[in-house]
């Protein structure tokens, strides 16, 4: 199609009706540099190292420049955020730049964040800073190697250009390097497309897109569109997909700090990496995102609860589609979100202690205990599950020994004190005597844990240390963190100081622990 040249007219914020997309053209950078790029995303965008080191690259992933078959757009979604209903929000910073298929026919959208003003950007400028593009290319990467469902980032590449932002360090506006990612994804459709279209009465539009979504993005489930139940199979689908992505985020300890409808992938992908954390000390409370600090509402523990509390906005989106004889069905199948999470929840948590199969009520009480001493003192969730697998098995080991491998998990040692060292004795002899229960060979459970207890995770403060560096021009160690996180699993002898806890200088600054919305 052929774009108008004046992007001035076409970029104009406003209320997007009766579409789902606006034409857009990407606000040329002045001075854009490659910060790092992601070489798996390259190989199967088939894009060599040579390329993606080139000129060409950086121009065409600044969005300074246009292949030919590109038609960059914005697209038009609404959400509720914390809770409540938005209104239009769409795409404000971010553009595509099209689909393309790779020679094993799957197709990949390209999407850059941080190119500019839409018509979606509301009050705000369409820009993204150095530090959240970071962020978002290191750790959509690392979730992606951790097995976690998500969206992936191509390039993160600095524009040359200041951003202002106010929100960050101590509430004045600040400079900072701007800079634009190029994410990856499958589709990038969110439950807050279908929303808009509902809240909108715009009931064409919501079955034309509806259909669109599952003949495009959900093809491989072969549904027939002129079937009864065609919708509630899709929808079911949809229910198990982020099922299954939470479980891999409570996994993990991810938290993804703005839970809103529009940051709900319709492909269960992670999406949006904002002002996410990583689970330090273990704790089902913790957000990383100060917007949230009161209600909490997308705290760890809550993210199961709110996961299921988008899908049932995504069934009243739909729901006009299905008819009043249908929404016993609709509420069904909403349910089963509850089921898939648990099931899921409880074969994670055997996984994570190396249990084998789960053993109904007494392995319930051994993770509810273990939940309940994790918070009991600061004790870093990673570190501890990792070193679980090294406890020695022998009956005769003492208290000494059974806790040897796990001390390096805790933040304060004087919160050892006896009463807890008590209960803690007691539950690891309760877990030795589970694990000889479950008859597995030593190494072979070792191994099953070490799969799934990884040993590097982008850690806050360490996304913190890479940017500060970035900050100054230096890009080594973003570039040496995306090397350590392609494998969070292994065992990296020379890379041990990124397996390390938050030291202590990192609990209070700015970007280790806490972050705002407005990055
Ligand atoms: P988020 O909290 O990142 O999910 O963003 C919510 C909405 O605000 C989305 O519509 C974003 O596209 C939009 N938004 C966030 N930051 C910016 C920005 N710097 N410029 C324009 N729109 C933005
Ligand atoms: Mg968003
Ligand atoms: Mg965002």
């Amino acid at each position: 199609a052929e774009l108008p040249g004046d992007t001035e007219t076409i970029n104009t914020r406003r209320q997007v009706y009766n579409a789902c997309y606006s034409k857009v053209l990407p606000t040329p950078v002045k001075r854009p540099t490659l910060v790092a790029y992601a070489r798996e995303v390259a190989e199967f965008l088939q894009l060599s190292p040579e390329l993606c080191c080139s000129e060409a690259f950086v121009q065409v992933f600044s969005g300074n420049q246009l292949l030919p078959d590109m038609q960059p757009h914005a697209t038009c979604y609404g959400g509720h955020q914390f809770g409540s209903w938005a209104g239009q929000l769409g795409d404000g910073r971010a553009i595509n730049l099209g689909d393309v298929v790779n020679q094993q026919g799957q197709r990949w959208t390209l999407q850059l964040k941080g190119a500019g003003p839409t018509p979606y950007s509301r009050t705000a400028d369409g820009l993204a800073v150095l530090r959240s593009s970071i962020r978002e290319f290191l750790c959509s990467e690392a979730m992606h190697h951790l097995g976690v469902p998500t969206t992936r980032a191509l390039s993160v590449i600095a524009t040359g250009e200041y951003v202002v932002r106010d929100m960050f360090y101590d509430g004045n506006p600040k400079a900072e390097p701007g800079a634009i990612v190029c994410r990856v994804a499958p589709s990038f459709t969110r439950f807050g497309h279908f929303q808009i279209l509902t809240a909108r009465k715009d009931l064409t539009l919501l079955k034309r897109l509806l259909d669109y979504t599952i003949a495009t993005d959900f093809a491989e489930l072969k549904l027939d569109l002129s079937s009864e139940t065609a919708y509630l199979d899709w929808f079911a689908e949809v229910c198990q997909r982020t099922a299954a992505m939470i479980v891999h985020w409570q996994r993990v300890g991810f938290v993804h700090g703005v839970m809103n409808t529009d940051n709900m992938s319709i492909l269960g992908l992670t999406i949006d990496y904002g002002p996410y954390g990583w689970l330090e000390n273990y704790d089902l409370n913790w957000t990383p995102n100060t917007t949230d600090a009161g209600e909490r509402r997308y705290r760890y523990g809550n993210q199961p609860a709110i996961a299921f509390w988008n899908l049932a906005q995504l069934a009243n989106a739909i729901y006009p589609l299905l008819g009043e004889e249908r929404l016993a069905e609709l509420q069904a199948t909403l349910d089963t979100y509850k089921r898939a999470y648990e099931q899921g929840w409880q074969v994670m948590m055997v996984d994570k202690l190396g249990l084998g199969m789960f053993n109904g009520e007494n392995d319930m009480t051994l993770c509810t205990d273990l939940i309940e001493l994790l918070q009991a003192v600061e004790t870093d969730m990673t570190i501890f599950f990792r070193r679980l697998a090294l406890i020695p098995l022998h009956a005769d080991a003492s208290d000494e020994l059974l806790i040897e491998p796990l001390l390096d998990a805790y933040y304060v040692k004087e919160q050892l004190d006896t009463a807890y060292l008590t209960q803690l004795y007691a539950w690891l002899r309760q877990y030795q005597t589970r694990l000889k229960a479950s008859d597995q060979p030593l190494e072979q459970r070792r191994q099953r844990m070490n799969a799934v207890n990884p040993k590097y995770v982008l850690r806050n403060y360490l996304a913190q240390l890479a940017i500060d560096k970035a900050e100054q021009g230096d890009y080594r160690l973003v570039n040496e963190l995306l090397e350590v996180l392609r494998r969070p699993y292994d065992e990296q002898a020379e890379q041990e100081t990124y397996a390390a806890k938050r030291p202590d200088w990192a609990r209070q600054r700015a970007g280790c622990s806490m972050l705002s919305c407005s990055s």
